[in-house]
């Protein structure tokens, strides 16, 4: 008689469901385990946002545009997949950011914001005498309190100041999250910043001590190899390679689900046509508010009700190259709230990323929306159109019209780590142990937004299944 099969349901394509689905499927064929995987995915393609549109020579992303090289878990899925001949590091180049209406040049040995190198944050005009004087009281002020929570802002004002923060820091790490680095929590987001802190007290030193040369800002723009890495061929195009070495009859797309309940060791799974399944093991792999709701016949999930998500845009913005008069050497800025401009970043793509871009034209790429300023994404493509381009013509001349422009909504998308993250989790995690046993969470909302955080997440899912199943 054949041995029955254990059925594992994984819930959400995005590339944390997608990873889950590629690594059990390895396992189960390399182990001859006896596991039915199934992957359901309410629209009808899978990636979540990993999105490209490729259009007249052009590749554009519409979310995520690249990963960080460090974090290696998507270049190992990459050559797992059979993508890794396709990535290609960003080009290096000055970066700016807009303060008070006017573009500085990003200080040299910078990380994130934080000086490590004196000379290049004497000389910027980024700041006054006295925001300078202020970020110096960094040498001598004591560790924040051990093992504690608190805002990215107010960790790093206390350090280094408003100023700085304002100026620099802000633009840099609110346009990571499309967050408000006041409501942020530290340990949650940049934990490496407490971690420094705790080892060397001084931030300023403990980061030239303890970051590698490639992740600091350029001293006097000397070219280095780029700190990201994306597919030539566009994000999308990694969802799809993943996809197609899954067994297609493991995948259910343009189903949704609506709610899961435990029966005795096995969960029923309630699908939005009617139609209902078991499984023995469950990955939810979705949002936290789409899995709040799944589950919503269990109160300990409800604290992830009131975490906040995000509404940002992107505007990708095709020119041929004679339209931008003024070109600026670089890859791009980030702007500062104390300027007068709706767009919060935008990077000179076909700079940063040559084969996006074919030759003879330009292609620029704009953030609008951010934590308390998201109506923006609301309003027509017209309007977006207008505002972003009336923006660009204040840093940049540009004489026509782009060619086409690609606008992408991204409504509550960002989902924010807001203090004591990490300890609403742990607590849910607790219960679901105890009260949902063999069900695993995975995805942005959860462990870290980055794509390889993703990546992590969705395998350590796998892990915790094989786990569970015992096999
Ligand atoms: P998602 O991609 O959101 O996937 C979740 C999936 O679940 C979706 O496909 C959805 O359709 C499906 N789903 C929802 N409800 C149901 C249901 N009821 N039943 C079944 N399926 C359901 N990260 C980086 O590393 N680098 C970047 O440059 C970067 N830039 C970004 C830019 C933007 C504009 C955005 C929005 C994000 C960016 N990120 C970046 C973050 C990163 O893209 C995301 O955190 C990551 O892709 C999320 O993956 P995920 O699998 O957790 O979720």
């Amino acid at each position: 008689m054949a041995e029955e099969k254990q059925k594992v349901v994984i819930i959400g394509g995005g590339i944390a469901g997608l990873t889950s689905a590629f690594y059990l499927q390895k396992k189960i064929k390399e182990n001859q385990l006896p596991i039915d995987i199934q992957l359901i995915e309410a629209s009808h393609r899978l990636g979540g946002k990993l999105q490209t549109v490729r259009r007249d020579g052009f590749t554009i992303e519409r979310g995520p545009d690249s990963f960080l090289a460090r974090k290696t878990s998507m270049i190992r899925l990459a050559k797992e997949v059979g993508m890794d001949d396709q990535l290609v590091h960003n080009s290096t180049g000055k970066s700016y950011v807009l303060v008070n209406n006017k573009l500085h040049p990003m200080p040299g040995g910078s990380i994130m914001g934080i000086p490590t190198e004196i000379g290049p944050f004497i000389t910027t005009g980024l700041f006054s005498i006295p925001g300078k004087l202020r970020a110096a009281a960094d040498f001598l002020l004591p560790r924040s309190e051990a093992g504690k929570d608190q805002a990215l802002g107010q960790f790093f004002r206390r350090r280094l100041g408003n100023e700085v923060v304002e100026n620099l820091i802000e633009p840099l790490l609110s346009g990571i999250y499309a967050g408000d680095i006041d409501q942020l929590s530290l340990m949650s987001t940049f934990p490496q910043f407490y971690e420094v802190e705790q080892k060397y007290r001084s931030l300023i030193i403990g980061m030239k001590k303890s970051t590698p040369n490639q992740a600091k800002q350029p001293v006097q723009n000397k070219p280095t190899k780029g700190a990201f890495l994306t597919f030539k061929t566009g994000l999308q195009s990694f969802a799809e390679a993943i996809e197609a070495k899954l067994d297609p009859h493991s995948i259910l797309k343009g189903h949704k689900v609506e709610k899961i309940t435990r029966m005795n060791s096995q969960y029923r799974i309630f699908l939005n046509n009617g139609e209902e399944m078991t499984a023995d093991c469950v990955i939810a792999a979705t949002p936290h508010q789409i899995t709040q709701s799944m589950f919503s016949d269990y109160r300990f999930f409800d604290p992830l009700k009131t975490v906040p998500s995000t509404s940002v845009a992107t505007v990708a913005m095709a020119f041929p190259k004679e339209a931008i008069k003024n070109d600026i050497e670089g890859t791009g800025f980030v702007v500062s709230r104390n300027s007068d401009y709706s767009i919060t970043a935008c990077t000179w793509t076909h700079k940063k990323w040559a084969h996006s871009t074919p030759e003879g034209k330009v292609l620029l790429r704009c953030y609008v929306g951010r934590a308390g300023d998201e109506t923006i994404v609301d309003l027509s493509d017209d309007q977006i159109n207008k505002i972003v381009l009336d923006d660009l013509k204040k840093t940049m001349d540009i004489t026509m019209n782009p060619d086409f422009s690609i606008i992408s909504r991204w409504k509550n998308a960002m989902p924010q780590y807001t203090v004591g993250h990490k300890q609403r989790l742990a607590t849910i995690l607790e219960k679901m142990k105890q009260e949902l046993p063999g069900v695993f969470l995975a995805g942005a909302s959860y462990g870290g937004v980055g794509v390889p955080d993703c990546i992590d997440q969705g395998e350590a899912a796998v892990k915790g299944v094989l786990e569970y199943l015992k096999i």
